[in-house]
């Protein structure tokens, strides 16, 4: 059985780090599937989004990570996925995965999404606020892996 997160990781954050420590208390593996989406105007190409998870996540022996170039209810039907994780910050965040879960289910009844809520810390965290402050050389130690840090300023500074 295939526990998945998946997500955009545009970079990967504290606060996904987070909430993937809090299902790693419930589910012996899990897999961060990161979207090869191009609706969204991302930062990193999902090369670099998948090098960076990896690299932050390479003393966790039970995570694997992928990137998935379907639609997510395929890639869940193709692997035998029983449960998919996501995380809720703010109430904002409740009415968009609502809809996708919703969405998703419509399509295929045969998984459970579950919900884990972030540290205090985080609640205001997203990989888009990470960005923006990084653009302009805000102070993004606390929010991000020193490594991610490493790379945004990399990112920046070719730009
Ligand atoms: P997506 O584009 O699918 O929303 P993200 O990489 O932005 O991808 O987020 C993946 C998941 O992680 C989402 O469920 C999102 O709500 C959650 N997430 C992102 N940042 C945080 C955070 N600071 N605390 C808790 N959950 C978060």
């Amino acid at each position: 059985m295939e526990v998945i997160y998946p997500g955009t990781f545009d970079p990967i954050t504290n606060g996904h780090l987070d909430i993937l420590e809090r299902s790693l208390k419930v589910f012996d593996n899990v897999t961060i599937l990161i979207s090869n989406n191009t609706s969204k105007n991302n930062l990193f190409t999902p090369k670099e989004r998948l090098k960076m998870a990896k690299d932050v996540l390479k003393d966790y022996k039970n995570v694997k990570v992928k990137l998935y170039n379907e639609l997510l209810v395929d890639y869940i039907k193709k692997h035998n996925v029983k449960v998919v994780i996501r995380g809720l910050r703010a109430v904002s965040d409740f009415e968009y995965e609502f809809q996708m879960a919703m969405t998703n289910r419509r399509m295929n009844s045969d998984y459970e999404s579950m919900f884990f809520i972030t540290d205090m810390k985080y609640i205001y965290l997203s990989s888009s606020i990470v960005k923006e402050l990084a653009a302009f050389n805000g102070d993004i130690s606390f929010m991000v892996p020193s490594l991610i840090e490493k790379k945004l300023k990399e990112k920046f500074n070719d730009i």
